[in-house]
């Protein structure tokens, strides 16, 4: 079981988050193709006048250490009543005390400020992210559940933040904020490190981890292909949009000449070509010269990254929405590896980490940012003055509805209708903050929807190399190597907005599911299976001819790589070894491409172009790199780079 849950790690982490509903769990809605979050079985039809709740159980899952824990909370008009596990993939053993320890907790002091069990930590935050989750569908205010005082319930003494002075403050404690506080503090910045939520990780520990970067010895062995050079051609072909991108165009032209003049049949990559179809990705709306150098930072960054305790694979691919294979993944295909070895690092350097604090306000004298006003773990009111700078590192706006509806330029709805994967810390604090002291935003309206967001629960391969997606009518319908936006309104068009991603066990085997894992997936509902395509069919509920005709088809297609009816090129291995697997997908909100406008060296940028003095940003918080839809595999790289470049000027280097 301990094996099993350590690889179902990746296998969730890399689809991009929070799992589907529970086919198996007794409170749970139905197989629903909107949300992974429903309300269920409210018993009270109207909420009481004096009542904090409306009554009924209430069903919600969010990401665990291994993936989605789905439970459901039971209230009266007054008080939360029960709590019930539901399905989930956390390990035997070492999540134990948080099940048993953490709902015990919430009911007795009915707060939300319950301290998670140390060992278990993920798995405690999941209870609690879920349970607050449920706590909102009835109406109550999870953010006061939060503050109010825990007698007991957890293990460890929280360490709780006084006024303080300081170098560096970090606000954030995801991926940008850990890899800021690291690199202030090792060049030479004393660094306080201040998180909301009771555990570090963010967007980044529920990601899959990939990470984009041209990497000359880890791309060696992938042969170019016509169709790849057509993806080439065609973006080189895009009429000048600014003096930048015309002089971008060119030195890229001028590579390729070169690449195709040497006769190389491996791999065209440079980091100029990632930055140019980084801004194609994002139809000219991304900055080119931060773009340019973000993508002439990654592989330093990877490599940094390496240096303190990051592993990655040799194996790099195409993640959905990378559009060229140079998505880099760690051992388990999880944004946990790179938070869990930033977060040794980062302590062992003597950067002192504070959970459950949360920066209210910027302070401003002399027209610099000094400081941050913070609500302690305590609840009590405390400043951080900050001699050499406040990073901003609080990530995106995916979990705030509010400020969803008022920003999208870019989707029909993009409300309650639908879900995110998001952690419940992305609520858009810091672009708020950034605001109140004059910071500009950019690209406010532009919201990604990560079409991969499970609905059955599993996952097998988040990457695109050999992955055929089918609607409910067992027929493909997009370009699987497609951008993310493209991929997400050619789902919400669908049956249900629902689809599969059929693979076969050569594929689960490449991805490091092994047999075991597979039947743990198979068992639990988590993956539809079959040994034959018809029998897969059935089970999936499509109808076994239009599937195995569409993957005759696909496999056709394969073989002959070559752009196909949908214009995709990406073609790998052909879906023939049994037994063969499908997951089913919906759409969620998922990444928030605008926000503070920064220069390349992460400095905020004021409504009248100015350099705030004090202010740094990195990662979701900021807007620029991503234009209107975010090359999958840009976002890791992204904060981590920019929160090394943020960390290092901020202490003055
Ligand atoms: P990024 O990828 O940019 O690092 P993440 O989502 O991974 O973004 O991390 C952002 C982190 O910032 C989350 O853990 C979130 O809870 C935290 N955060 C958000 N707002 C605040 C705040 N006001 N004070 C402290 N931490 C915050």
């Amino acid at each position: 079981m301990k094996k099993i849950a350590a690889i179902l790690l990746g296998m969730t982490l890399v689809l991009g988050g929070c799992g589907g509903n529970g086919q198996t769990a007794a409170t749970t809605a139905p197989e629903s193709t909107e949300s992974t979050t429903t309300a269920a079985e409210t018993t009270a039809e109207e909420t009481s006048a004096q009542g904090v709740y409306k009554a009924g159980t209430y069903t919600a899952s969010a990401q665990g250490n291994n993936g989605p824990v789905e439970l459901s909370v039971t209230f009266d008009e007054e008080k939360i009543t029960e709590i019930s596990i539901g399905k989930h993939g956390e390990t035997t053993g070492i999540s134990d005390a948080a099940f048993e320890k953490i709902p015990a907790a919430i009911i007795e002091n009915q707060s939300l400020g319950v301290d998670t069990i140390s060992g278990a930590t993920y798995t405690s935050q999941a209870i609690l992210d879920a349970v607050a989750d449920c706590v909102t569908q009835a109406g109550g205010d999870a953010e006061a559940l939060r503050a109010v005082a825990v007698e007991g319930g957890g293990e460890a003494e929280k360490a709780v933040l006084a006024d303080s002075e300081v170098d560096v403050l970090v606000i954030g404690g995801g991926g940008a904020g850990l890899s800021a506080a690291l690199s202030a503090s090792q060049n030479g910045a004393s660094v306080i490190l201040v998180e909301k939520l009771s555990a570090l990780g963010g967007n980044t520990f529920r990601c899959g981890g990939a990470f984009n970067t041209c990497d000359p010895e880890r791309q060696k062995d992938i042969p170019m292909t016509e169709a790849l050079s057509s993806t080439v051609e065609k973006v080189l072909a895009h009429e000048d949009v600014s003096e930048e991108h015309a002089k971008l165009k060119a030195e890229v032209q001028k590579q390729w000449d070169e690449y195709k003049a040497s006769g190389n049949t491996m791999l065209f990559d440079t980091p100029e070509w990632h930055a140019l179809q980084s801004i194609d990705a994002g139809d000219y709306e991304g900055n080119v010269e931060l773009v340019r150098a973000f993508t002439s930072n990654t592989l330093d960054t990877l490599n940094w990254l390496s240096d303190n305790g990051v592993q990655w694979t040799d194996q790099v691919s195409t993640v959905v929405g990378a559009l060229w294979n140079r998505s880099h993944q760690t051992p388990n295909n999880s944004g946990a590896d790179i938070i869990a070895a930033l977060e040794t690092n980062a302590t062992e350097s003597g950067v002192d980490i504070y959970l459950d604090t949360k920066a209210e306000e910027l302070l401003v004298e002399d027209g610099r940012v000094a400081g941050a006003v913070l609500t302690n773990s305590a609840g009590d009111k405390v400043t951080v003055k900050a001699k050499k700078g406040v990073i901003m590192a609080t990530g995106g706006f995916s979990a705030n509805v509010e400020m969803r509806v008022k920003y999208n330029k870019q989707w029909e709805d993009i409300g309650e209708s639908l879900t995110t994967n998001n952690t419940p810390g992305a609520t858009g604090d810091g672009i708020v903050m950034g605001e109140a002291v004059g910071a500009n935003l950019v690209g406010m309206g532009w919201i990604q929807l990560m079409p991969l967001n499970s609905v059955s629960g599993g996952g097998i391969s988040g990457y695109v190399n050999s992955s055929l997606y089918c609607n409910k009518e067992g027929k493909r319908f997009v370009a699987e190597d497609q951008r993310r936006d493209v991929l997400a309104e050619a789902v919400l068009a669908q049956t249900d907005k629902l689809f599969y991603i059929v693979c076969d066990q050569k594929e689960a085997e490449l991805r490091g599911r092994t047999p075991e894992v597979m039947s743990y997936m198979v068992e639990n509902g988590l993956v539809y299976s079959g040994d034959t395509i018809a029998e897969l069919a059935e089970n999936m509920g499509v109808p076994a001819d239009a599937l195995e005709e569409t993957v005759k088809e696909f496999n056709e297609l394969v073989k002959a790589d070559k752009p196909d009816q949908f214009g995709r090129t990406t073609w790998e291995n052909t879906i023939e070894v049994g037994p063969f697997y499908a997951p089913s997908f919906s759409p969620a909100v998922h990444h928030t491409m605008g926000g503070l406008e920064i220069n390349s060296n992460a400095e905020v940028i004021n409504t009248d172009g100015q350099v705030i003095p004090g202010f740094y940003a990195a990662g979701e918080v900021t807007g620029g790199i991503h234009g209107t839809n975010r090359v999958g595999g840009n976002a890791v790289p992204d904060a981590l780079c920019f929160g090394k470049v943020a960390g290092e000027k901020a202490a003055g280097n």
